[in-house]
């Protein structure tokens, strides 16, 4: 082939490029092989480029930063190189997106199966229990939602052993990072350009990644569709925010579409808003289209009931809520066990195609009432996953513990139970990785989460927009049970297929 004569041309390398990479497609990079010095330089590219391009976070040792934007910047914790997906399941995963868009909002408008299938939770989970409490009022007063705002990301790892996708879970309220994502992907590119040749790699093989502008123009359309040129968007953001460059990535939309943006803590809606009779809602006199959480997803950002109100007063009003609480809690880890238990996709799509294809991607899901697995937990615990109904990270339960606490909720009767889920644990290839962190960079063994962006649309019976919207790959150091990027274990990244 063309690449092939094109690699047998050239001078050897430092790197130092392995014959067989000549003969196989797809040919691979081993981290092994490339000296410091190779490795020094593209590091130092791609921190120029990080910096040039807003692939940036807030410095946590700078004190300013989580809340003065323009101080104390560093750049993203990022991959140097994007991580080898095979393309097949990355077309998987995108051909899902919009069959999870449309599942999330036809669940959403099921009330009754989301109140039922978390009325045990409820009873020991005080967070879930206020947002449940808020869904009630809403149903109670049949508040009906005419457009309705999803911006998902769907998060899946490759098993190793089965060479399957298969989703950790479905995110559909503050899904960070389709700012920083579409640009990782751009750095990657932009390194592949000036190195792929030294690297054996083509940088049109990391997929393009439009997840900025694609969220920010379903934001725009669901403005568009309120249809009030005065009215704003507002940014629901916590008080401190070292991940604001990701945010104002999303409302950089003001630029592009003329569309005012406000950012307001839970507690500054509290004070600053009001809901009209019609249902109109003001925030500090202004008019809101439409509220885009980036906040109001952990019971710490409930630090007082102000919050609550705040939340409760949103819900009430006509602006457009992205989530709404219906989408925020189909969203649950208990939602996504009860949806895989078998027959209940069936109630709410009619496509048996479609169903196949989502059912696929289910990993093993169960409740704790299932005495089975429960036995088999407490036996192999480091097969399963234990999940209490919080979303950010550094919130699951990973191997000896598992056993600990299951044994513990015997003990302590069955209600806690139903705070958590079991779920199958998945282990993907582990490989030997260039991650990058406060400009230096480590070769760590790593594994990789690929998260896919959903955008979706209605208003009333118009479906205006239901799409996959780019992606994130998130990779983190192979002895860290859980990711988190701002925790510091992972780094943000792109996919390289093959
Ligand atoms: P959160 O909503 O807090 O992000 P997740 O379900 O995504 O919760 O879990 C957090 C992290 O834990 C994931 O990013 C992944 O690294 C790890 N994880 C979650 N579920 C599994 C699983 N079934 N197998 C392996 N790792 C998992
Ligand atoms: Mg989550
Ligand atoms: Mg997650």
């Amino acid at each position: 082939t063309n690449l092939s004569t094109q690699l047998r041309n050239q001078t050897p390398l430092r790197c130092g490029r392995s014959l067989e990479m000549e003969s196989q497609k797809p040919i691979m990079f081993d981290v092994e092989k490339f000296d410091d010095d190779f490795v020094q330089n593209l590091v130092y590219d791609a921190l120029v480029w990080s910096s040039l391009h807003g692939l940036v976070v807030g410095d946590k040792t700078y004190q300013k930063s989580g809340k003065v934007p323009g101080v104390g910047m560093m750049h993203a914790p990022i991959a140097l190189l994007p991580t080898p997906f095979p393309e097949i399941h990355w077309k998987q995963a995108c051909d899902v997106a919009p069959i999870f868009n449309e599942l999330v909002d036809r669940v959403s408008l099921d009330g009754k199966f989301i109140q039922d299938s978390l009325s045990r939770t409820k009873k020991v989970d005080i967070f879930t229990s206020r947002l449940l409490d808020i869904h009630s009022k809403m149903l109670e007063s049949n508040k009906k939602e005419d457009i309705r705002l999803g911006l998902h990301r769907s998060d899946y790892m490759l098993d190793e052993e089965t060479k399957s996708l298969l989703q950790i879970e479905m995110n559909t309220i503050s899904s960070s990072f389709s700012g920083l994502g579409r640009l990782v992907s751009e750095l990657h590119q932009s390194l592949l350009r000036s190195y792929g040749d030294h690297l054996g790699l083509d940088s049109e093989r990391v997929p393009k990644n439009a997840s900025t502008f694609q969220f920010a123009d379903a934001m725009a359309k669901a403005w568009l569709e309120y249809n009030n040129p005065r009215a704003v968007i507002m940014v629901v953001v916590q008080p401190e925010e070292r991940n604001m460059y990701d945010q104002h990535w999303q409302s950089s939309l003001r630029n592009t579409h003329n569309i005012v943006t406000i950012r307001k803590t839970l507690a500054e809606v509290e004070n600053e808003g009001r809901v009209l009779e019609d249902g109109t809602l003001l925030v500090g006199g202004q008019e809101v289209a439409l509220v885009y959480f980036r906040s109001g997803y952990s019971p710490t950002d409930y630090p007082s009931e102000s919050e609550w109100n705040a939340r409760l007063l949103i819900e009430q009003s006509s602006a457009v809520k992205c989530p709404s609480i219906a989408y925020h809690l189909t969203g649950t880890k208990k939602i996504q066990q009860e949806l895989a238990k078998p027959g209940v996709l069936e109630r709410f799509l009619d496509n048996k195609e479609d169903i196949a294809k989502l059912r696929k991607c289910f990993a093993g899901l169960w409740s704790l009432d299932d005495p089975e697995i429960v036995k088999k937990a407490i036996e192999k615990p480091e097969l399963f996953v234990m999940k209490p109904q919080r979303e950010g990270g550094g919130n699951n339960i990973y191997g000896d513990d598992v056993r600990e606490n299951l044994l513990r909720l015997q003990k302590d009767g069955e209600e806690e139970n139903a705070a958590y889920i079991l779920m199958q644990r998945i282990f993907p290839k582990v490989s030997n990785m260039f991650l990058v962190r406060e400009g230096v960079y480590h070769k760590d063994q790593a594994i990789s989460e690929l998260g896919v962006y959903g955008a979706y649309l209605r208003n009333k019976e118009r479906v205006i927009v239901n799409e996959q919207s780019g992606y994130l790959m998130r990779t983190k150091v192979s002895s860290s049970n859980e990711g988190g990027v701002a925790a510091g274990f992972a780094v943000l990244d792109s996919i390289y297929l093959n």
